[in-house]
């Protein structure tokens, strides 16, 4: 068997985004490839949001490009995508069991209730949530509620998963056993996944792949090992380098 390239599973080409007269995304040319754990990093305001937005669909591109598995997305909706995005507010309902918000979006997609039942059971396996299934949000620790809204986006078996800062509103303890949790679900799952942070810590130990962002550009594309011991210029090694 020949070793093949890895296919590309997200693409952007010449992205560039602009709010009224304020550009704020510059022509950005990325590909990542099909199950790599991307992390974009960057000061806050330099663009992280706003790039998965544009990925997610959320946000139109002004300029360029997107595709997903090799299909071109720029125009369709966030539904015709094949992602999913987690945020770091839960966006649970608050009156409906965890089970509820769990199975939402896919009643709403009209999925057959077998299925339904079938795909929460196994998301509820894979976070270990089996006994909340019951409570409502408002019984949830933070971190039980971060689970079920990564739970949410499970379900959905997405081609890829969006996650925008999902950790920033735990303490510490809690931030650093979800990142573990994070990377195990990347293992297990195998999907492509791309990540925002503005913490360091979180995109060395999560990426395979880290996209370093700057005032809507990219300063550097590399493992974790390339942008620390080599970094591309003074700006990534400032960033990487230096403690929060
Ligand atoms: P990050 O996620 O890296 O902190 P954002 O993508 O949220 O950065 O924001 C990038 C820039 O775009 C910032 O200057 C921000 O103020 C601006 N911006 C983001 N969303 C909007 C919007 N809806 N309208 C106007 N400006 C926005
Ligand atoms: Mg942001």
């Amino acid at each position: 068997m020949t070793a093949a390239a890895p296919s590309p599973s997200v693409e952007l080409v010449d992205v560039s985004k602009s709010f009224g007269a304020l550009q704020v995304i510059h022509g950005i040319n990325l590909t990542i490839p099909e199950g790599s754990f991307a992390v974009f990093v960057g000061p806050s305001g330099c663009g992280k949001s706003t790039l998965l937005r544009m990925i997610a669909g959320l946000e139109e591109v002004s300029d360029g490009l997107i595709a997903i598995k090799g299909r071109e997305v720029t125009d369709l909706d966030p539904s015709e995508r094949g992602i999913a995005m987690v945020f770091q507010s839960y966006a649970l309902y608050p009156h409906m069991t965890v089970r509820d918000n769990l199975a939402f979006g896919l009643k709403m997609a009209h999925t057959p209730a077998r299925e339904i039942a079938a795909r929460v059971a196994a998301a509820a396996a894979i976070l270990k949530i089996e006994p909340l299934m019951d409570r409502r949000p408002g019984q949830l620790s933070g971190g039980q509620r971060q689970r079920v809204a990564i739970g949410r986006a499970i379900v959905r078996k997405p081609d890829v998963f969006l996650f925008d800062e999902p950790l920033s509103n735990l303490d510490a303890e809690l931030r650093v056993s979800m990142r573990i949790e994070i990377a195990r679900l990347h293992r297990e799952l195998g999907n492509t996944m791309i990540y925002v942070t503005h913490d360091q810590t979180e995109a060395m130990t999560l990426a395979d792949r880290i996209v370093v962002l700057r005032d809507g550009r990219i300063e550097q594309v590399g493992s974790p090992r390339e942008v620390y011991q080599d970094p591309d210029n003074l700006f990534v090694a400032g960033f990487i380098g230096s403690p929060r």
